[in-house]
């Protein structure tokens, strides 16, 4: 009740777009009865979480934060929140995200930004960015409104926005969450996971959302590993790679000197520090705004005022007509630019020349942690180039804005494990992560060195 009425009290930072109370005190009665008979509990018996608004929910609005999918109400309930609600948490609401999870700051969504809870020590009052696309979960789990919320991370929308507001949030392995039920934006990338205080809740909530599911063509069908029961900050024995590549010309020196930090606390658990190499990492961030609009431009094919939401039939309009009406009322600018982009390097006059070849640097750049694995167990790298910035510094200049996504790219590319955790704060008094990268299914590893830097 303390959480529904924190939610209820945060409107101005506008991190919920819907609120389900009932959803959330269903599951605290049920964990109470459970405990109350001695019958046995789920790992998230009677939490209440958030949601971010990409998850279908049965019966609860779902919009992505777009206005195409207004009205939209799923009859379904995705994978990943099914099985939530099978280890006993409860909704508190949907999150507010950006429009289709495209962005990094929030700015996108067609319900408004969300505002921050962190403000600059000394720099007057100028409202930040939560991060993005998960910034309705980043905020609300910074502003206590929720003891966790689901992310999803494309190409850094669980960890850069984890970053912003100093919590902790993981991406799996692609394929260890169903993407089945949650909105697609690119699906060869779309990786569901947490977003949470610490680490330790991070283990408890992805080993209840992960699982394998036949319903999604590329779920893995592996058992889900007890995470919380592996978690171990000593890593004797362990060598952390750091990248090179990875700093690069401009970096702050703060973002400099986190680095340097993580390094001395991770030595100081036990691990061992080598350079490594990773020689594509500069194609990364080119290949992934080919590759992701490309898919998103396939995908979001589908809303076309027919089967879900929003439909605008013009007096008069035949079938075209309502497509072009309610695909430009529906969508925002960014998601438009996406589709345009996507649709123009998929376009059989340049699909050799951009798709194919962003394809090739994602084999190369997958090739580079491969070969990166056999001198070290994991890599450690900052996971934004810079802390949060305000709102409206960078949504009118988009590569600006891509290039905040230029740490997490390359693992979501190679569908790697990764994680941000808090590692300070800078000048200005906010919040810097740190980054850890592991080898396909070794999210054990990569919770791990998280927990010896937290
Ligand atoms: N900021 C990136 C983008 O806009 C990543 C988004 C995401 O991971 N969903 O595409």
């Amino acid at each position: 009740e303390g959480f529904i009425a924190a939610v209820a009290a945060a409107k101005p930072l506008n991190a919920f777009l819907v609120e389900t109370p009932d959803h959330a005190l269903a599951a605290a009665d049920a964990a109470d009865k459970a405990r109350a008979e001695g019958a046995p509990m789920g790992s998230m018996a009677g939490v209440p979480i958030g949601m971010k608004d990409l998850f279908c929910t049965e019966g609860v609005a779902t919009t992505a934060a777009s206005g195409i999918l207004d009205g939209f109400v799923p009859q379904y309930e995705s994978t990943v929140s099914a099985n939530l609600w099978r280890a006993g948490a409860g909704m508190l609401g949907k999150l507010n995200m950006d429009q289709f999870a495209m962005g990094s700051s929030n700015e996108t969504s067609a319900f408004g930004n969300v505002v921050s809870p962190w403000r600059r020590k000394d720099g007057g009052n100028a409202p930040l960015a939560p991060g993005g696309s998960s910034g309705g979960s980043s905020a609300a789990v910074s502003a206590r409104l929720c003891p966790g919320a689901t992310g999803t991370d494309t190409g850094g929308s669980i960890r850069q926005p984890a970053a912003f507001v100093g919590i902790s949030g993981i991406k799996p392995t692609y394929g260890r969450c169903s993407r089945w039920g949650t909105v697609a934006f690119a699906s060869s990338l779309d990786q569901a996971g947490p977003m949470a205080r610490d680490v330790r809740d991070c283990a408890i909530m992805l080993g209840a959302m992960a699982g394998f599911d036949a319903k999604d063509a590329t779920s893995l069908d592996l058992p889900v590993p007890d995470w919380e029961a592996g978690l171990s900050s000593d890593l004797k024995g362990k060598r952390i790679g750091i990248p090179k590549e990875y700093r690069v010309d401009d970096m702050p020196g703060e973002i400099d000197a986190l680095w340097e930090q993580g390094i001395a606390w991770l030595k100081d658990a036990g691990a061992e520090i080598v350079e490594v190499s990773l020689p594509h990492t500069k194609y990364a961030l080119p290949a992934y705004y080919i590759i992701a609009p490309a898919e998103a431009s396939s995908n979001l094919a589908r809303y076309d005022g027919v089967r879900y939401g929003l439909r605008d039939l013009p007096d008069g309009a035949g079938l075209q007509d309502m497509y072009a009406a309610t695909r430009a009322a529906g969508f925002g600018a960014e998601v438009k630019r996406r589709i345009m982009i996507g649709t123009y390097v998929l376009s059989a006059g340049f699909y050799d020349a951009y798709f194919t070849q962003a394809q090739k640097v994602r084999t190369l750049i997958a090739r580079d942690f491969e070969a990166a694995w056999e001198s070290c167990d994991l890599l450690l790298t900052p996971t934004a180039p810079s802390a949060a910035f305000a709102l409206g510094e960078k949504s009118a200049d988009p590569l600006a804005m891509y290039l905040n996504d230029v740490f997490t790219v390359p693992s979501s590319l190679a569908g790697l494990p990764a994680m941000s955790v808090p590692g300070g704060l800078d000048k200005d008094g906010l919040p810097l992560g740190l980054q850890i990268i592991g080898p396909a299914l070794d999210e054990q590893g990569v919770l791990n060195a998280g927990l010896a830097i937290e």
